[in-house]
């Protein structure tokens, strides 16, 4: 048997894959406490399950006494958190997530190896459905590239070079730990960790870079092959977002994917910007329910009941048009910095028409930051 056992001054932490072998480890770990006279303070003792899937939740046990359970799982414990404190902002959700399930794996990375990598995308991908009321079928690149959220492989990126640095980059860090690092990376034996972490660059071709950036140990090419990889993870849900044939499944169909939108060459907070403003149309959300199929957005506000924001001039809903083409309160901005309004009589019908060729987006954009923040401000 082997254990896994991380130690932090007078803290340990057991971790397993499997629930038998966790308590086997605990009673190893018990009678060796026994022998050398040891106590544990089982007050302070939790468990926790990362990810039960449909496994029935296990009870563990340090000499009989039961061993509390911190929660079922940590996605559980969000879902309660995210509940509870009523969050409505998806961004915040996001760094909850963040906070709350993935740092918990995270935290024993280099000891787990990227054992988890593909499951802690998977328990993304299922915490964003829950969030946005999604069904079961909806791919988890669809979720990503429609709430901006970026899969967890990157956090794991970051960790991977910031432990590399740490090791090898900072002045304050020793010979006899860059010498270890060297060794590894020379290692024929293909298991071990180094070998481990540049397979999970390999997925988008940058193992080479990986390889290079630790033999040279230069902090540029850390922030480099990050930014390669974040880009690496866009392409590839992008092309999986444009490529999929969506016929048979409802979910993406009632989607209407705007190949354009990803492919163009915007930035991506304006490629965003455009799919979120896409996706709030005034056609679809109508204060009260749908009428459209069913795009994440609205999914997202109905299922935090999120009433309609009622606009300041008194009119029902702040919605796109009102707040681009009819309210009064906006007048000023849109006169200074919409010239596509201004060049075209701008109706209902031709709105949509308008607002979805590539060269309107960057005028939209600006003068949607800026009513956003007269919004925020009181009006007279
Ligand atoms: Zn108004």
């Amino acid at each position: 048997m082997q254990i896994f056992i991380l130690l932090y001054a007078d803290d340990i932490i057991l971790m397993s894959n499997c629930p038998n072998d966790l308590q086997s480890q605990i009673n190893v770990i018990q009678k060796y406490f026994e022998s050398a006279d040891l106590q544990v303070n089982l007050g302070k003792t939790k468990t926790m399950i990362i990810n039960s899937g449909n496994q029935p939740i296990t009870n563990f046990y340090w000499n009989g006494e039961f061993i509390e359970q911190k929660s079922n799982s940590a996605l559980t414990q969000l879902m309660q958190t995210v509940a509870d404190s009523r969050v409505k902002d998806i961004d915040i959700s996001r760094r909850l997530f963040d906070a709350l399930v993935t740092s918990i794996p995270m935290y024993a990375f280099p000891i787990w190896g990227m054992k988890f990598v593909d499951k802690l995308e998977k328990l993304q991908t299922r915490c964003l459905r829950w969030l946005t009321g999604s069904s079961t079928y909806t791919p988890g690149h669809i979720l990503r590239l429609e709430t901006g959220w970026v899969s967890t492989k990157l956090i794991i990126c970051k960790s991977i070079l910031t432990t590399i640095c740490n090791v090898a980059l900072k002045p304050s860090s020793t010979e006899e730990a860059k010498s270890c690092l060297k060794f590894l990376i020379r290692e024929e034996n293909h298991d071990h960790v180094i070998n481990q972490w540049k397979h999970f660059f390999e997925e988008y071709n940058l193992s080479a870079d990986f390889m290079d950036l630790i033999q040279d140990y230069t902090i540029k090419r850390h922030n480099d092959i990050i930014g390669k990889y974040a880009q690496a993870l866009l392409n590839d849900d992008v092309s999986r977002m444009i490529t999929i044939n969506y016929n048979n499944i409802a979910e993406i169909k009632s989607h209407a994917i705007k190949d354009q939108i990803y492919t163009s060459n915007l930035s991506w907070p304006m490629k965003r910007f455009w799919q979120n403003m896409r996706l709030q149309e005034p056609r679809v959300w109508t204060g009260r329910k749908c009428t459209n199929l069913g795009e994440m957005y609205n999914k997202w506000n109905r299922h935090r009941n999120k009433p309609a924001q009622n606009c300041k001039c008194g009119h029902r809903v702040e919605d796109l048009f009102h707040v681009m083409i009819e309210c009064n309160i906006y007048n000023t901005i849109r006169n200074s910095e919409i010239k596509v309004i201004k060049l075209n009589s701008i109706t209902r019908s031709n709105f949509h028409h308008l607002f979805y060729k590539p060269d309107h987006i960057n005028e939209f954009y600006t003068y949607w930051k800026l009513a956003m923040e007269q919004r925020d401000k009181p009006h007279y």
